[in-house]
C-alpha cells in the first residue's frame, strides 16, 4: 500500500520539531504516513545511534506513522551526490507517497538544508523511467516544506491544537536527546526550557492562523482557491 504523506529530515527527531503535528493529525484521519531520516545519528553529542534508533520507533509509535526508515548517508555529512538521490528515489518508488514534506532549503545546519535539495532532486529522478533501479517511476504530486527551523513566512499553517501534546510527547520520546544531563549541558537547553519553546514557536504560528498551535510550511506554488466564502483565516 502506498503512503499517502513522507516527511523526509535530515535527523531523527528533525520531524517531531517541525511537522510532527501534522503527520499525526492525517494518520488520524486515516492517512497513511512515513517518515524517512537520512542519518542515523552517530555524530550526536548524546547518545548512540542505537538510542536514537529505539527512541525513533517509539515517537513514530506515538505519532501513528504507518512506516519510518533511516538510510546510512554520514550523520553531519549528508551531500547531495547522485548515490544519496538515488537512494531517496529508491524510497519514493516503493512508498509512492502522494505529499512530500521536505525541510525548508535554506537553513543554519548545512545537513537541513542540503537535505531540502536532496529531496526534491530525488523526487525529480525517482520520475524517470531509464533511472537504473527498481519499481516504477514515480513523483509525489506535491511537495510542501516544513520551515519552522527557519524564519520564514509560511505559506499555510496546519492546524495542531488537538495534536500538541502528543506530538511534544514524541519528541520527548528522544530521552537520550532531551532529558536533563550532564554531556552536552551547555548546548542543549534543560527540559522545561525545551517545552516553553516549543510552545511559543506553536502558538506563534497559531495566532497566524487563528487557532491555538499550528505548524508552518512554505509551497512554492500558488494555491488554487474553488469558493472563496470557504477561505479560513480573518482579515480585520
Ligand atoms: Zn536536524
Amino acid at each position: 500500500m502506498p503512503l499517502d504523506i513522507l516527511a523526509l529530515a535530515a535527523h531523527r527527531d528533525d520531524v517531531e520539531q517541525t511537522c510532527a503535528g501534522t503527520l499525526l493529525k492525517m494518520a488520524e484521519r486515516g492517512y497513511r504516513t512515513g517518515i524517512l531520516d537520512l542519518t542515523k545519528g552517530e555524530m550526536g553529542t548524546r547518545g548512540t545511534s542505537e538510542d536514537r534508533a529505539r527512541e525513533a520507533a517509539e515517537a513514530a509509535r506515538i505519532l501513528k506513522v504507518s512506516w519510518r526508515e533511516a538510510l546510512d548517508i554520514p550523520d553531519g555529512r549528508v551531500e547531495n551526490t547522485w548515490d544519496n538521490r538515488l537512494k531517496v528515489a529508491r524510497v519514493l518508488r516503493e512508498q509512492r507517497p502522494r505529499v512530500l514534506i521536505l525541510p525548508y532549503w535554506e537553513g543554519r545546519h548545512p545537513d537541513h538544508y542540503t537535505a531540502s535539495i536532496l529531496g526534491y532532486e530525488a523526487a525529480f529522478l525517482s520520475g524517470l523511467s531509464k533511472l537504473p533501479i527498481a519499481d516504477a517511476p514515480h513523483r509525489p504530486f506535491k511537495i510542501i516544506y516544513a520551515s519552522l527551523y527557519r524564519d520564514v513566512r509560511p505559506t499555510f499553517v496546519v492546524d495542531i491544537t488537538d495534536q500538541f501534546e502528543t506530538r511534544f510527547a514524541s519528541l520527548m520520546a528522544y530521552k537520550s536527546q532531551f532529558s536533563d544531563q550532564e554531556a552536552g549541558s551547555t548546548i542543549f537547553p534543560a527540559q522545561k526550557e525545551i517545552r516553553a519553546r516549543v510552545e511559543s514557536m506553536a502558538r506563534f504560528y497559531g495566532m497566524m492562523g487563528g487557532v491555538t498551535y499550528a505548524e508552518p510550511f512554505v509551497q512554492k506554488e500558488v494555491a488554487l482557491v474553488d469558493d472563496v466564502l470557504g477561505l479560513p483565516v480573518k482579515s480585520i
